[in-house]
């Protein structure tokens, strides 16, 4: 067993890297265990664009020089405000900053079990080694917390799907789909399909997939439309809904009531 380091990061996404950079720093022995960027490499659909402009999507590098920026100059991308930045510039950036950055305290194996002992923490990776460490940072994602509602959670996992599970949406190749929830991740879902000709994508309430009637403003414009009007956005507007996919999922079209607006309306961030 190896000796007793400083810190151990649990994951290599932009908290960990930026964790393990600054701990790197400040001359700590440290290890980050995890594939750097790995939710947004496989969690995240090819397409996508980042929300946050490109001067607020920096790595917390405690140098500041290893910026978005600066990955873009040196890999000619444009990266200039207005202009949103595609998950695999991201997805490059996050790999660039751990080579700099984080350099050989990288370890890209997963920790499967952490346990308290007397001096610290006992980590066992997923290929039994043990390391032994001061103290814990535990920055895995969001990707172990995905949510799926109880009521959707009956349908077989080839009929509704998490929107974290998709890295790319051809899978829907000529399916009609149908996006659950008006967070973030469904409007970009949405967004994307209808983007690669998938088919109308529509919300159902969440409600109605309980097969409650939706009583909602965003039903009365439906008024008059046939069951399957292209639709676009949820009748709240972006709100204060949930913005991580921990509340999105993609199913089959639900035969209860559809919330439908005109195909005229606006597309949501993602689009
Ligand atoms: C669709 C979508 C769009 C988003 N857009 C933006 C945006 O535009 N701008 C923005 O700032 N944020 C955005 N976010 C939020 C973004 O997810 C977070 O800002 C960022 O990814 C959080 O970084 P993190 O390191 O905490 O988590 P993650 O990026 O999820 O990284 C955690 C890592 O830990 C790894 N891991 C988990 N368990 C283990 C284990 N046991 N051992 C080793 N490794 C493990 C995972 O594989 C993962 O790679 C978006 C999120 C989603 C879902």
């Amino acid at each position: 067993m190896r000796a007793l380091i400083d810190v151990a990061v649990i994951g290599a996404g932009p908290y960990g890297l930026s964790a393990a950079a600054h701990a790197v720093s400040a001359g700590l022995d440290v290890r980050v265990f995890g594939r750097p960027m790995r939710a947004w490499e496989r969690h995240m659909p090819r397409g996508m664009f980042l929300k946050s402009e490109p001067a607020a999507s920096d790595l917390a590098d405690p140098r500041r020089v290893h910026t978005l920026d600066a990955y873009c100059r040196h890999e000619a991308l444009p990266c200039a405000y207005g202009h949103p930045v595609p998950v695999e510039t991201f997805t490059g950036y996050g790999r660039w900053f751990c080579e700099r950055a984080v350099g050989d305290a990288l370890e890209e194996r997963d920790i499967a079990e952490v346990r308290a002992t007397g001096d610290g923490f006992l980590l066992r990776t997923a290929c039994e080694q043990q390391v032994r460490a001061r103290a814990v940072v535990l920055a895995v994602g969001f990707v172990p917390f995905a949510r799926r509602p109880p009521v959707l959670a009956l349908l077989a996992p080839e009929l509704c799907s998490h929107s974290c599970e998709h890295d790319r949406l051809s899978r829907f190749a000529g399916a009609e789909v149908a996006v659950v929830g008006a967070g973030q991740s469904a409007l970009e879902t949405a967004a994307l399909l209808r983007e690669a000709g998938r088919g109308p994508p529509c919300w159902p309430a969440p409600r109605n997939c309980a097969g409650t009637p939706s009583p909602s403003p965003g039903a009365a414009r439906c008024a008059g439309s046939p069951r399957r009007t292209p639709a676009w956005a949820p009748d709240g507007g972006p709100g204060p809904g949930p913005s991580t996919p921990g509340s999105s999922a993609t199913c089959p079209p639900a035969p209860a009531t559809t919330r439908c607006a005109p195909r005229s309306a606006p597309p949501g961030p993602g689009g």
